[in-house]
């Protein structure tokens, strides 16, 4: 279908660029991000970049570990990366939105017969990383006096080797450390996917990088949040707004039963949704439906 040229996204001059990783595990959750924000793009195994057929976008496919200095350097106006290379490369560049994708925890580790426990065990050891400036805040932070020893890759292996004491590295399920025979001893700092735009941009550029922004919290609190509606005793809504936060301030319509009203409204991550429903069942609420939601724009 042929875009709607009033609702074009378009700077008028040069596409606005943005980066993000070509392959590995933030790809999927980027491309799937682009598309739901009307990004319409074709992906190729070898081409750098593609340009979006509907608006004034270039897509550049990079390393995760280029995407901040192309951001900060203004090559690409917008990045997805993950928080963990900007904890430790602190790149002038500004965090617009935490993405709900590509969650992972930088965590210290030991081999499991270790007699090192606590961080205070950790004094005059050697901790295998490729995190060293982050470890290395970490540690003075908490007046520990260890040594970084940096690796490119493979960290888990070390201890194993003799090169290491401990390693700080990222940690999704943990399925990594047990097969290597680790356990972790302390949590350094979580990361998941974050949105990082170029900072003192131009201000046509600005502009279209705030619509953007905005299709990204639409989508992403449309992924959150659930529409919920039910039937109710109409004796029983002033009991189900106060006990209710998510059902403060619903939409009430009237069924044919005039006895009951059926009402709508939206859950937000905030209210623990499992709860709600237990709470609409508790005041009489019935026939209880759940939707998701596509975008939410608040
Ligand atoms: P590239 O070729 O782009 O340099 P890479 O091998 O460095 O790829 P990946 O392993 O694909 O990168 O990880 C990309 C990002 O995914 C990480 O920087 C981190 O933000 C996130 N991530 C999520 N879970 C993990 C995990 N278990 N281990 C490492 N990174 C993870
Ligand atoms: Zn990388």
């Amino acid at each position: 279908m042929q875009a709607n040229s009033s609702t074009r996204l378009t700077t008028g001059g040069t596409p606005l660029r943005i980066a993000m990783q070509k392959s590995g595990r933030l790809s999927e959750g980027s491309i799937a991000l682009l598309r739901e924000m009307g990004l319409e793009f074709e992906t190729y195994k070898d081409r750098l970049f593609v340009s979006a057929r509907n608006m004034g976008v270039d897509i550049l496919f990079l390393r995760d570990d280029d995407i901040p200095e192309y951001v900060q350097d203004g090559v690409a106006h917008l990045g997805i990366v993950g928080s963990n290379i900007l904890e430790e490369r602190r790149p002038a560049v500004d965090r617009l939105l935490n993405l709900d994708f590509g969650y992972c925890t930088l965590k210290i580790a030991v081999p499991e017969e270790s007699e090192i426990n606590r961080l205070d065990d950790l004094t005059g050891k050697r901790i295998a990383t490729s995190y060293p400036e982050a470890l290395r805040r970490f540690l003075a932070e908490k007046k520990i006096e260890a040594t970084p020893v940096l690796l490119r890759g493979s960290v888990e292996v070390t201890p194993a080797l003799g090169v290491a004491d401990a390693i700080c590295d990222l940690v999704s399920t943990g399925s990594t450390l047990r097969t290597h025979g680790l356990r972790a001893i302390q949590t350094v700092f979580e990361s998941q996917a974050v949105l990082i735009c170029q900072p003192n941009m131009k201000p046509e550029k600005s502009v279209f990088v705030q619509k953007l922004l905005m299709r990204a919290k639409g989508v992403q609190d449309g992924r959150r949040c659930k529409y919920i509606m039910f039937n109710a005793p109409r004796s029983a809504l002033e009991l189900i707004k106060q006990r209710i936060p998510a059902c403060r301030s619903p939409t009430i319509m009237d069924l044919a039963d005039q006895k009951f009203v059926a009402v709508h409204t939206v859950i937000t991550p905030e209210d623990a949704f499992w709860e709600v429903v237990e709470s609409i069942r508790d005041c009489g609420g019935s026939d209880i439906l759940v939707a998701p939601i596509e975008k939410f724009i608040r």
